[in-house]
């Protein structure tokens, strides 16, 4: 699908609305899920202005591998790089919500 710059994470990701930062690097931010379904859940945005994961082709290999990678690096900076659940909603029958690819962090621990 075509990206829509209408939605939250868009939004976010130019200052025009807060969000809970935990990291931020010239590739991706990572917020606190402002609805969170565990202690702990993170999201992680590239900067990269896809839609969804069903929009990844070929030119973009070195950047999801990069992203994979970027996902655990948050999972270090907040503490549970030990163990959690990375999920993924890809297009509204997998219950994506907000049309700007991202990943979900999620844990138990109180850190
Ligand atoms: P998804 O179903 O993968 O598209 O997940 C979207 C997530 O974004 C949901 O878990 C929402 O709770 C979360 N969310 C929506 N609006 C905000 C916001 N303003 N700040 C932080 N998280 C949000």
């Amino acid at each position: 699908m075509n990206y829509s710059e209408d939605n939250v994470f868009f939004k976010i990701l130019q200052g025009e609305l807060p969000a809970q930062t935990v990291f931020e690097d010239e590739d991706v931010l990572a917020f606190h899920d402002i609805y969170p379904k565990a202690p702990i859940h993170v999201l992680v945005v590239p900067k990269k202005l896809i839609a969804t994961f069903g929009d990844l082709c070929e030119e973009n290999d070195v950047f999801i591998g990069n992203f994979f990678k970027k996902v655990h690096k948050v999972a270090q900076t907040i503490g549970v790089g030990e163990g959690y659940k990375m999920t993924i909603h890809n297009g509204t029958n997998g219950g994506q919500e907000v049309f700007h690819i991202h990943a979900h962090i999620l844990a138990n621990a109180t850190t």
